[in-house]
């Protein structure tokens, strides 16, 4: 019996580590571009200061290939893993096993908010739990949210509740460094868990890009502390600060290379009889001459229509829109394949009270996730109606499921 839940538990606070490190920003440069925050209200970029996100946007800087998303695609010529020729460098075989149909791939994600001394990168932990809702909204293409539009890829997002230690935690990490904060030295050395189990997703400057993940999976990257997302601040989560990448698309994008897949536009014009063998690998995404910016609402490239409103083009976050099938099918490969052990397929929770991992088990995770979730008052604790309501309706709903067992 559980009847004694104990609901003052507290857990550390988070936000700023002590401030320490009292030195200035560095400045940074992507190729010729200097590129340096001081603040929101700060921004310059290679010598013109700008007051806002939104200035920083309408002068057209994230309208450029090299500061849009800096991922590499460097081809070390030889596919290390000795596997996954289904989806390695160099092609895309569409297979049955890859299909959504086989079944919800699950990932547990964590996210390491790098900020400044002065507090400019700072993310709260509400608008990081909308980044992963956007996340699944797209990857499952859920209807009536943006991401409706799309195929659903049955690739599912979560916030770790076990840290790699086994320790309960939000999936969330917390760290003031401004030599980080501005994308420089191997911070994932010291922030990063087991790139095998974790998507691993650091926010601070970005290089001053919108973000970028260092190689595609195929590149043996996996399993060494570097295998990351970064994503720039201002552009994580739904409602970031710099419209019009302000609705999380910019983490979708990078997420989508994270799983193996190219931008739309990569190699330019190619013959659509060897797709699967040149430009994104992909033959149901047309061939692009260069990046789509901009809403267009329609483009014709290399004498087809482009495939504007996906989610690997450069097309602003409201009118990205989808995955095809075959980029479904290369990620679910690349899953298998490249990234063996970060998804996991089994069960779904088996009542409201299994709220962590593992699914399907019910233990004192659980228990500590139901009084995290009720003393922060957060919707994973609201068991019981009325809806937005915490009280013992809650408790009493979470014992009994609790007490009656996973069939
Ligand atoms: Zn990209």
């Amino acid at each position: 019996m559980l009847t004694t839940l104990a609901l003052t538990l507290v857990t550390a606070p988070l936000g700023a580590a002590p401030l320490g490190d009292t030195e200035q920003p560095a400045r940074i440069g992507i190729g010729a571009t200097p590129f340096q925050i001081i603040s929101d209200t700060e921004i310059i970029i290679d010598g013109v200061t700008y007051d806002s996100w939104e200035a920083v946007a309408d002068s057209g800087y994230f309208h450029t290939e090299h500061t849009r998303c800096i991922t590499g695609f460097d081809d070390p010529g030889v596919d290390i893993r000795g596997t996954g020729a289904d989806c390695d460098f160099n092609r895309t075989r569409v297979e049955p096993q890859y299909q959504p149909d086989q079944g919800v791939r699950r990932i547990p994600v964590v996210v390491h908010v790098i900020q400044s001394t002065s507090g400019t990168g700072f993310i709260p932990e509400s608008r990081v739990r909308s980044q992963i809702d956007v996340l699944n909204e797209d990857f499952l293409a859920i209807a009536g949210t943006n991401g409706g539009a799309g195929d659903d890829a049955q690739i599912e997002f979560f916030l770790a509740t076990e840290d790699p230690q086994g320790n309960p935690t939000n999936g969330i990490t917390y760290t003031t460094n401004n030599s980080w904060f501005n994308d420089s030295g191997s911070y994932w050395n010291a922030l990063a868990w087991d790139t095998n189990r974790y998507l691993n997703i650091y926010t601070n400057s970005a290089s001053g890009a919108l973000g970028y993940v260092p190689s595609l999976p195929q590149g043996g990257i996996v399993g060494s502390n570097s295998d990351r997302v970064v994503v720039l601040y201002s552009s994580f989560g739904r409602n970031a600060p710099l419209v019009p990448f302000h609705l999380g698309r910019t983490t979708t994008h990078e997420v989508g290379h994270y799983l193996g897949l190219y931008h739309t536009f990569n190699g330019g014009c190619q013959s659509t009889a060897s797709c699967a063998t040149n430009g994104d690998r992909i033959c149901d995404t047309n061939p692009e001459s260069s990046p789509t910016f901009g809403c267009p609402g329609g483009r014709t490239s290399c004498g087809l229509p482009a495939p504007f409103d996906n989610y690997m083009d450069y097309a602003d976050d409201i009118c990205m829109e989808r995955f095809t099938p075959d980029q479904i099918n290369r990620m679910r490969c690349t899953l298998e394949n490249w990234r063996p052990n970060l998804a996991i397929t089994g069960p779904q929770a088996c009542n409201a009270a299994d709220l962590a991992e593992p699914l399907a088990v019910l233990d004192l995770a659980d228990v500590q996730a139901f009084i995290d979730g009720f003393t922060a008052q957060q919707p994973i604790a609201d068991i019981a109606a009325p809806a937005g309501v915490f009280d013992l309706a809650d408790v009493q709903a979470f014992i009994d499921d609790f007490n009656s067992g996973c069939p």
